[in-house]
């Protein structure tokens, strides 16, 4: 079975996020593989070694997502494609025309995505990419067993379970309650370093700088207001209650 991944490098939101001019700062800032693509990543290994076949993992991205893609080689990963963009500007729409250019021709069966980015989280790239290439896709999967052509995915829908069935080829975007994605282990870690890493620029597509115009631009980006400090009310329980229900009423507008 010939499988892609799509994977995105995303910032680490455990980490500090600085946000100047509009702008999120690069510099010093910790980058992941965005943790809805890990499941992807989890998923395509899990259905090759089933069904074998080859899982190639895409990023759209520069240079340095080397790190996350080698990441992906390390969990087992046969190859790594990192498509490098040197344009500084670019939305969904862009990057997903990107990925269909490299994939026209790939005759993959099955393509699977993150449900969405961590950092930008629209959710936007699979679909898009699915309907460009013309074959079926389903989002936010938890389950998925493949049977020949046939296949048979769960979806979770507000804690119950929606059962979908459809055929290969296909992209799904994956969900957390699909699988527990595998660290890389040290072996995997050195066995990577060898795996093919193609690098190709936009040049290297069939697509014009005017067919990937971004059709969306970001206009700002900021952090939520700082928390209020919290505030403990003193004196006796009736009093307590009192000035309570008067804060809710008067100051914050909430009954
Ligand atoms: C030329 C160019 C320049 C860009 N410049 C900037 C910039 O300056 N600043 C900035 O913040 N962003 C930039 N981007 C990224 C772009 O704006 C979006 O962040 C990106 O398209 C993903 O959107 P999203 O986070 O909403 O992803 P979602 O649609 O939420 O992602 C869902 C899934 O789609 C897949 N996916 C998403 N993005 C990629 C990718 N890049 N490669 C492979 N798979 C992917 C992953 O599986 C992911 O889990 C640029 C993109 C391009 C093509």
């Amino acid at each position: 079975m010939n499988i892609y991944v799509l994977l995105k490098k995303t910032f680490d939101t455990e980490e500090k996020i600085n946000v100047s001019n509009g702008q999120i700062e690069e510099d010093g800032a910790e980058f992941i593989i965005n943790p809805y693509d890990e499941y992807a990543v989890e998923e395509a290994i899990t259905q090759r070694d089933e069904h074998g076949g080859e899982v190639t993992v895409i990023t759209v991205g520069d240079e340095d997502s080397e790190k996350q893609l080698r990441t992906a080689l390390a969990m087992g990963a046969d190859k790594a494609v990192l498509i490098n963009t040197e344009e500084d500007d670019g939305d969904q729409f862009t990057t997903s025309k990107i990925l269909e250019a490299y994939l026209e021709d790939k005759e993959a069966d099955l393509i699977l995505a993150g449900n969405v980015a961590i950092d930008e989280a629209s959710g936007q790239v699979g679909p898009r990419v699915a309907e460009a290439l013309g074959i079926p896709y389903v989002t936010t999967i938890t389950g998925l067993k493949i049977d020949g052509e046939s296949v048979t995915i769960e979806k979770d829908v507000e804690g119950d379970v929606e059962v979908v069935e459809t055929s290969l080829p296909l992209l799904v975007t994956c969900q957390q309650g699909l699988n527990e994605p595998r660290y890389p282990s040290l072996p995997g870690i050195m066995k990577a370093k060898k795996k093919p890493l193609e690098e190709l620029d936009i040049d290297d597509l069939d697509l014009d700088e005017d067919e990937m115009e971004p059709k969306t631009k970001t206009i700002d980006i900021s952090l939520p207001p700082e928390k209020e400090a919290g505030r403990i009310l003193e004196g006796e329980i009736d009093d307590q209650v009192k000035e309570l229900v008067s804060l809710l009423k008067d100051e914050k507008k909430a009954l």
